[in-house]
């Protein structure tokens, strides 16, 4: 079903749907008391089964293709050919110009092996990988994992990315290495990025002019009770954190990612999903402006600054030049291209097509072209250059 008979068939749904409202109405009027016609307490339709059309005839934009070139600094690629072809076609029909690879390993052999998918398409992918956080809890820690990474730039590895702590630390994987780089390893305790176990490794990174995508903590309704006053609910209860002991908290977790970069200055990190902080964008932006080797990525959070689309267009008008376009998910043209809209339209209003896992609909942030160029692609080859350029 193409996007066109996709439309109709809305079209049709939404005119039965009015037909049939209208004839209810005449069967009882505004107002009616009666007992038997009020709805149920019950409602029969699960939120988790909630598939919306909009009823507002508003103003709708169809973005086919980004206005400007994209570089997607958060992508997880594929694993196989066909999903890298899959991923080319859907650059290709809606404007991405390049996309940087996470490879889920620090491990030389393994990178090498992942690097054979993408080797046809220099233009196209950048890969970058892990660090091999293997032993850290041993003694002799460091010189091993130093090298590692040493011998995974000599393989093509441009940057690191992208690394975790959720508060047990930066992964670690134990027992069994999983059988494709694609697939997430069992994660052991590792230490978080301040600890000074790392520091070898960040210092290598601004040597090797490789930047490094961070994600750190998660979205602050994942920590909150799971309970009828959660504001993220219906996503958070699949993420929760607020049942996990042990874990070092929220702020703690910005504070040590804010610590390193502050210690590594001449590191270039990149913090991924808006530093977590999208419900306080003016604290991330206080940490942009005292951290000037800091940058953010947006990606994996359009819903969640959509919703409040006038403050976030301030927001990323004031920081324009410290945020980058990210998708963090394996590309359907039709996810891209609601990702676009959210960004550049006006649009009120609207559900992401092939996706919903927010449950409330998308305001556009419209952000001006000066803003979009940068975002989509002139801060990504600026933060590729700064990093280059202070190597050595
Ligand atoms: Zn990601």
């Amino acid at each position: 079903m193409n996007r066109r008979d996709l439309m109709m068939l809305s079209a049709a749904t939404l005119a039965s749907r009015m037909a049939f409202a209208q004839q209810q109405a005449q069967i009882s009027p505004a107002g009616a008391s009666d007992a038997a016609e009020q709805p149920s307490a019950e409602l029969p339709l699960k939120l988790q089964d909630w598939r919306p059309t909009s009823i507002y005839k508003v103003p709708v934009t169809q973005v086919e293709k980004a206005k400007y070139p994209v570089i997607d600094m958060h992508n997880h690629g594929g694993d196989t050919p066909e999903k890298v072809r899959d991923m080319l076609s859907s650059m290709d029909a809606t404007g991405v110009e390049k996309a940087i690879v996470f490879i889920n390993t620090g491990k030389p052999e393994a990178f090498a092996q992942a690097r054979t998918l993408y080797s046809g398409h220099p233009d196209r992918f950048e890969l970058w990988c892990h660090f091999d956080l293997t032993g850290v809890n041993e003694p002799g820690f460091g010189p091993g994992a130093v090298k590692a990474l040493e011998e995974c730039h000599r393989l093509g590895a441009k940057g690191i990315g992208e690394l975790h702590d959720k508060g047990k630390g930066l992964d670690v994987s134990v027992g069994t290495e999983p059988a494709s780089w694609h697939e997430p390893a069992a994660h052991g305790v590792g230490a978080h990025p301040d600890d000074p176990r790392i520091d070898p490794l960040w210092a290598k990174c601004a040597e090797l002019g490789m930047p490094v995508s961070i994600h750190v903590t998660d979205p602050i309704w994942t920590y909150l009770p799971m309970d009828s006053h959660n504001d993220g609910y219906m996503t958070a209860f699949h993420w929760r954190l607020d049942d996990k002991p042990g874990l070092l908290g929220h702020d703690a977790l910005i504070e040590s990612l804010e610590r390193t970069a502050n210690k590594h200055p001449k590191t270039i990190f990149i913090a991924c999903h808006f530093l977590n902080l999208s419900y306080d964008l003016t604290r991330l932006g206080q940490i942009l402006d005292r951290t000037p080797n800091l940058y953010a990525d947006i990606a994996a959070r359009m819903a969640e600054v959509s919703t409040i689309h006038r403050f976030t267009n301030q927001f990323m008008q004031k920081h324009q030049d410290r945020l980058v376009f990210g998708t963090d998910f394996f590309y359907s043209p039709g996810e891209l291209r609601s990702s676009f809209r959210t960004l550049e339209t006006a649009d009120d209003h609207f559900y992401y097509e092939d996706y919903i896992d927010y449950f409330w609909p998308m305001y556009g942030l419209d952000l001006p072209d000066t803003v979009l160029k940068k975002v989509y692609r002139d801060n990504a080859l600026q933060i590729l250059q700064r990093a280059r350029a202070s190597a050595g």
